[in-house]
């Protein structure tokens, strides 16, 4: 989608710190860290929220969590992260190309919860 801000990220359009990338999911360093090394994780098909993922896509982005996740672990050692995917703006999605925060949590005033 041409003025979505992760597509444009995905192509390389607007600069970000990705911390992973195979054929199909991308993640990045979010650009207002709620904690140290809060990313995020997007398929690199536009998908406006969980309600059009297809199971494809929600396997694709399960299947590099848990990699990422111990990545941040060896990089940042926290000592709990948290999962969390807002859908609708309800919910809190700012966003409408869905995303899976990943929150490294580091106890007691960590800025997050
Ligand atoms: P949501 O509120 O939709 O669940 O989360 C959207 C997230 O995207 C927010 O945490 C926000 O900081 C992040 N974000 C928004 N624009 C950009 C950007 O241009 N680059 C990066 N790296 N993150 C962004
Ligand atoms: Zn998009």
């Amino acid at each position: 989608m041409s003025d979505c801000i992760f597509c444009k990220i995905i192509k390389g359009d607007i600069p970000s710190t990705k911390v992973f990338e195979n054929d199909q999911v991308v993640a990045f360093l979010d650009i207002s860290q709620v904690t140290k090394g809060h990313t995020l994780v997007i398929p690199k098909v536009h998908k406006e929220n969980v309600f059009e993922l297809t199971p494809e896509i929600a396997k694709e982005i399960f299947a590099v969590v848990p990699e990422i996740s111990r990545a941040i672990k060896q990089e940042f050692n926290p000592i709990g992260l948290n999962l969390i995917n807002n859908n609708g703006e309800a919910a809190g999605q700012s966003v409408f190309h869905y995303h899976m925060h990943i929150i490294p949590r580091y106890g007691e005033g960590d800025g997050f919860g």
